[in-house]
């Protein structure tokens, strides 16, 4: 099939920017009301596409949403959206809203849910970040972690990561940590933290308020199997001000150095176990979509 720049799926068909749109009427634009997955792909092949609709899987179930598409009916769906954009590498956002209602936020007058495919280039960090490293502030917003959302939901509501990204920006940082109510370490707005102590490589446990990151998951796989012993804990400003190294993960961004945290620069960046954890990162996308 000749490519196409429309590389748009809508609730079971290739579409065109015009008709990749909702209704004012959509909860997901009203109210956040819907859930979302972002990937890569690599060589045209998705990366972890079977974690992501897992994931995304857990998501509809939490707020409630049913599609009717299985998972094999949205990897073909991706399929066709990478075919569509002609690229041979780049993002893809599954993006699900509980449709369009009225006014009102009660869901139940929400018929049926809105599913959309996209496939785009998105760069998010230079190159020139990713061998510096990027800097961080620690965000006045907090993670509200044993009440309200999950922050395990992969929700459309980002506005605490939105907020707490503006107040980095106003730092003159790259990026900003989120903590939860407690002052532990959650996240960063879109990737998840790790540091490494000298001995360990460390992450915030998910009931400190972070996304089940997949790159997450994924960097705690590659640590094992490279002999870096790693583990969930958690950590406060103290614990990542004399971190040996930090680093982010997260789908978009991938992995990236982290040089400087409120002002903190760091022992190393990029550290000896982010360039091992980052290059065993490389070899697995090359073996698994090259
Ligand atoms: N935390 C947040 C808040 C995110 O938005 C993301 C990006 N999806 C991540 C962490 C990283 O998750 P993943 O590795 O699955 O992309």
């Amino acid at each position: 099939r000749s490519p196409s720049p429309t590389p748009y799926w809508k609730n079971g068909q290739m579409v065109g920017t015009a008709d990749a749109v909702v209704s004012v009427f959509d909860h997901g634009l009203l109210y956040g009301d819907g859930c979302f997955e972002g990937l890569r792909f690599y060589g045209r092949r998705p990366f972890r596409l079977d974690r992501h609709l897992q994931r995304l899987r857990r998501s509809l179930r939490a707020l409630a949403i049913d599609i009717p598409y299985s998972e094999d009916d949205l990897a073909q769906a991706v399929a066709d959206c990478i075919d569509h954009s002609g690229q041979d590498q780049g993002y893809l956002r599954i993006l699900v809203t509980r449709g369009e209602g009225d006014l009102g936020l009660n869901p139940a007058n929400c018929r049926s849910p809105s599913v959309f495919i996209l496939a785009s280039p998105l760069a998010l960090v230079s190159d020139e970040a990713r061998q510096q490293g990027i800097t961080l502030i620690t965000s006045s917003i907090k993670r509200m972690v044993g009440s309200g959302l999950d922050p395990r939901v992969k929700t459309l509501n980002y506005l605490h990561s939105i907020l707490a990204r503006a107040e980095a920006n106003a730092a003159k940082v790259d990026e900003a940590i989120l903590l939860n109510q407690f002052g532990q370490v959650a996240e960063c707005s879109a990737e998840n933290l790790f540091i490494f102590d000298g001995t360990h490589l460390l992450t915030p446990p998910l009931q400190d308020g972070a996304l089940g990151g997949i790159t997450r998951e994924t960097v705690m796989e590659l640590a094992v199997a490279e002999g870096i012993p790693c583990r969930e804990q958690s950590l406060t400003g103290y614990d990542l001000y004399n971190a040996r190294e930090c680093f982010l993960c997260g789908s978009g961004a991938r992995l990236i150095p982290v040089r400087a945290i409120d002002g903190r620069t760091l022992a190393t960046c990029p550290g000896d176990v982010y360039l091992r954890v980052s290059g065993a990162f490389q070899a697995l996308i090359a073996k698994a979509c090259g």
